[in-house]
């Protein structure tokens, strides 16, 4: 698309506050933006009115079918779909759309996880509209963005929590901004999420079942290369890519959707697609969206999107960059000042945050934790384990004295400036490039690095404004009844105190290492390796008690939650295990047999013309005790994870498929691996890394 054309047509697809204005009537109008604003309810003839409105615009746009489009607790989203059409009397059709359908729908979700929140009996839930997501078109149909809840009022998915997170943040936010003198409308979070994904070749794909099943890898030997030249990241981007990529933008930007930045990643076949940051919940339906779109759009080029955090050994994984502020109206309530009661503002947003992620660790870590993920996150390609935040070199300095004289006696103390530092420019500070920390500073908002790239950002996100909001409660509490011509010198107190309990969790040097392993567990701070290790803190008594007091997640939501998240890790790996059992059993063993028997044939036919076939004979031996690894291995791997499979409770069945089956899985890998090094090419059944990372 030309940039006219760009201009023209950004947005066509989304049913904007511009295309509302024009289509409803003033009053109604009005009504809606209030809903929309204010969280106001709206009501049935308003809805009426909206839903005709958008039935139109949503026709005129060659849509003919509508949707409830929502974030189930597994999997990315749902929709199920229901045409316009509404038969008359006489045989010819109306097309209608009521506001009831457009507020709320009944997808037949009886399968969808729920964590055992819904007993079968109480199968049905219902889906409501977000009015603060608008509603887009998508492939000829009007998707509807909506929270999805059981009949009893509980959340069946990851948008309802998100909402509520964001509206605990609000209140919390104004109190302590009321404090300062300040009164905005509305206070929201600001989200950015870079994604990164993997294109290969559809032929390849097609070809690989353990690709197709669970989306990546099972097997396969180390490639001649990897990425150590660095030559993909800075090199250009492939001319069928490049095709790829115009597409995305294009649709993309039809839906409104800010795409922004297009690079090539690390890992050779890597790539990256950064938008510009949007409103929290708003800026995760665009990510989910967008995930959508590069699977859809891949195959129009030959290309297949992996979305999985490590589809590759050997090669970088991919994550997903969760860039987050807070915003009271058009202020970032993230940027440093100029003006020193904006610099105290600023310091106490701070100071909430640094104590935030620090308190809520364990959760912040779990939010983050999967099957896939866990491949990455410790592995020296992505942030470890450990959560800790990376102030930069602009804060870190203020920090510090802040604490120092936190921590000096009262004789020194009285010596010293208690009062507001000036504060340095963080933005023009270039040195965040800490690449290594999960939680960066960025001059203006922070950069949680430890997410996956196939993730719903709504549970980290979920984690973070619920611990912000408390943060901002306690401040509130803290200033309670300090007089006015105290407030700077009890905020600094504050300030400094906070600094202070939660210094352990600042942390600038190298992630990666060793030292900061052991460091760290001095300092106290956990290290929850694998998703069976973090999961269980979720329903810690004190961490059901957290969500429950800022109404974001009752406690049977919580359990709940749990339920379904042990669940899905055991499935996952469940899945894992059958797909190498198969391939292994279907694929690579007979290939092997053949590629042994023939080389045998050669020793045979060699020996009757009295020639030594000294080479073939070795390798034969090296093939058949091949062979027998591979077959006690995939023995042992279907043992074990028929033995785990069977176990009921969701805890003691992660920890089997952590402990028992991942390291048959990882010998049975291994086993195999070393028979494609020596196996004829010809014979191998399924295309090597060499082939699909770099025959592009
Ligand atoms: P980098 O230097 O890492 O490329 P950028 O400033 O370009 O960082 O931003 C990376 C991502 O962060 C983009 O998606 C961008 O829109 C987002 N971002 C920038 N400012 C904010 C903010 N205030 N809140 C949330 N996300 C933001
Ligand atoms: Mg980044």
């Amino acid at each position: 698309m030309g940039m006219d054309k760009v201009s023209q047509e950004y947005g066509s697809l989304l049913f904007t506050d511009a295309d509302m204005q024009e289509r409803l009537p003033k009053p109604t109008y009005k009504k809606l933006r209030q809903t929309i604003d204010e969280g106001k309810s709206l009501d049935i003839d308003i809805a009426n009115e909206v839903a005709h409105a958008m039935k139109d615009w949503a026709l005129e746009k060659g849509a003919t079918h509508f949707t409830h489009w929502f974030q189930p607790l597994t999997g990315i989203t749902s929709e199920k779909h229901d045409s316009f059409i509404n038969p008359k009397s006489d045989g010819t059709v109306l097309m209608a759309f009521s506001g009831k359908e457009l507020v709320q729908g009944e997808p037949d979700a009886s399968s969808f996880p729920s964590g055992g929140l819904r007993a079968t009996f109480e199968a049905r839930g219902y889906t409501v509209w977000d009015p603060m997501s608008p509603v887009f078109i998508k492939d000829e149909v009007l998707c509807i963005p909506t929270a999805f809840i059981s009949y009893t009022g509980e959340a069946l998915d990851k948008k309802t929590p998100l909402l509520r997170s964001e509206v605990a943040l609000e209140e919390q936010a104004k109190r302590v901004l009321a404090l300062f003198g300040s009164k905005p409308r509305r206070v929201f979070t600001t989200v950015g999420p870079e994604q990164e994904y993997f294109l290969i070749k559809e032929e390849d794909y097609a070809a690989r079942p353990d690709l197709i099943l669970t989306g990546r890898t099972l097997f396969g030997c180390e490639p001649a290369k990897g990425q150590e030249l660095e030559e993909h990241y800075f090199g250009a981007i492939r001319p069928t890519v490049n095709e790829f990529m115009k597409e995305l933008d294009d649709e993309l930007w039809k839906l409104g959707i800010p795409a922004k930045t297009k690079h090539n990643e690390v890992a050779p076949c890597q790539h990256e697609l950064a938008p510009i940051f949007e409103q929290g919940s708003v800026a995760i339906d665009d990510n989910l969206l967008t995930m959508e779109k590069m699977r859809l759009l891949a195959s129009h080029h030959g290309l297949v999107c992996l979305q999985h955090e490590k589809p590759f050994d050997y090669v970088n994984g991919s994550g997903k960059h969760n860039n987050w502020s807070i915003c009271a109206d058009d202020k970032n309530l993230l940027e440093p000042g100029d003006k020193p009661e904006d610099n105290l503002q600023f310091l106490v947003f701070l100071a909430c945050l640094v104590a935030a992620v620090d308190t809520h660790a364990d959760l912040l870590r779990l939010s983050v934790a999967s099957a896939g993920n866990d491949h990455r996150l410790g592995a020296n390609e992505a942030p470890p384990a450990i959560i800790s935040i990376f102030l930069g070199d602009a804060l870190t300095p203020v920090v510090d004295a802040l604490v120092k004289k936190e921590h000096a006696d009262s004789k020194d103390a009285e010596l010293m400036d208690l009062g507001v530092p000036a504060l340095p420019d963080a933005r023009r500070d270039n040195t965040d490039r800490n690449r290594t920390s999960p939680f960066a500073f960025t001059g203006n908002k922070f950069e949680f690095r430890m997410c996956g790239s196939q993730q719903n950002l709504s549970d980290p996100n979920v984690v973070l404004n619920t611990a912000v909001a408390e943060q901002c409660d306690r401040f509130v509490k803290y200033m309670d009844g300090v007089a006015p011509e105290d407030f700077t010198a009890v905020a600094m107190r504050f300030v400094r105190h906070t600094f202070r309990d939660h210094k352990r969790v600042l942390f600038d040097g190298n992630g990666y290492s060793k030292e900061w392993e052991e460091e760290a567990e001095k300092r106290g701070l956990l290290n929850l390796k694998t998703t069976p290790d973090a999961l269980p803190y979720l329903v810690k008594p004190e961490n059901i008690e957290f969500f429950a007091k800022y109404g974001v997640l009752s406690e049977s939501e919580t359990r709940a939650r749990y339920v379904a998240a042990a669940e899905q890790y055991a499935k996952l790996i469940n899945i894992e295990a059958n797909t190498m059992a198969y391939m292994t059993r279907h694929m690579y063993l007979p290939a092997l047999f053949e590629y042994s028997g023939d080389i045998a044939t050669t020793v045979a036919t060699k020996a009757e013309l009295g020639i030594a076939a000294t080479a073939e004979k070795a390798l034969v031996t090296t093939l058949t005790e091949g062979i027998n690894k591979i077959s006690a291995a995939v023995d042992d791997l279907e043992a074990k994870n028929k033995k785990a499979h069977q176990i009921e409770d969701c805890t003691e069945q992660d920890n089997a498929y952590r402990d028992d089956v991942l390291p048959a899985m990882a010998t049975l890998r291994t086993a195999v691996d070393e028979m494609e090094k020596v196996c004829g090419k010809d014979y191998w059944p399924v295309p090597s890394y060499n082939k699909m990372l770099f025959y592009v």
